[in-house]
């Protein structure tokens, strides 16, 4: 199945020059949400995963799928201030100003092997944010998994160590 021909492109959105890739076409198709979650699965099967993690909030769609397909469970990274219990956070830098994501302290035990998901990867700094928090709880990061590369903002370089794998690519 061509998983391109769901990603439906929006020109100056949010703002002039950014061309949106908007996912909720895909969401829409029974079809195409499934091939998605097999296809970000696939690699990882024999890799003994525990845990997908998944940052808010697009992250969360597709990673709880890739969890179900792996059989394992899934683990929220969000923005600051939703999680309850105490968390680690990390704060990275945007095209303007900062942001700051969180992942409870406990969500991980040491050397438990975490396969993270994204819907997207543009400039990697939302990836290396979840990488290091994934890290400071003692896990493993083995891969980042990602519906969707935007190659010419050199996320793959930004991630440097990390292995990943993306499904498409513009
Ligand atoms: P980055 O941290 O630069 O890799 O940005 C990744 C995050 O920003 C992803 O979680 C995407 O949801 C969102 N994003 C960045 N650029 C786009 C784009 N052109 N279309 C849709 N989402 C985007």
């Amino acid at each position: 199945m061509e998983l391109k021909s769901f990603i439906r492109e929006i020109p100056d959105f949010p703002k002039p020059g950014i061309n949106f890739k908007d996912i909720t076409p895909l969401l829409k198709s029974p079809a195409a949400l499934q091939a998605t979650f097999d296809q970000l699965a696939a690699p990882f099967r024999d890799q003994k995963i525990d845990f997908v993690a998944g940052t808010e909030s697009r992250g969360f769609m597709f990673g709880v799928g890739v969890a179900q397909a792996l059989g394992v469970g899934f683990i929220p990274i969000r923005k600051k201030g939703k999680l309850p219990a105490e968390v680690f956070s990390e704060t990275y830098e945007l095209e303007y100003g900062t942001d700051c994501l969180e992942i409870h302290k406990d969500a991980i035990e040491k050397d438990q092997k975490v396969l993270l998901v994204d819907d997207l990867l543009a400039t990697g700094g939302t990836m290396k944010a979840t990488a290091k928090l994934v890290e400071a709880c003692g896990g493993q990061v083995v891969s980042c998994a990602f519906l969707i590369e935007l190659s010419f903002l050199g996320g793959k370089e930004a991630l440097g160590d990390y292995s990943i794998h993306t499904l498409i690519s513009y």
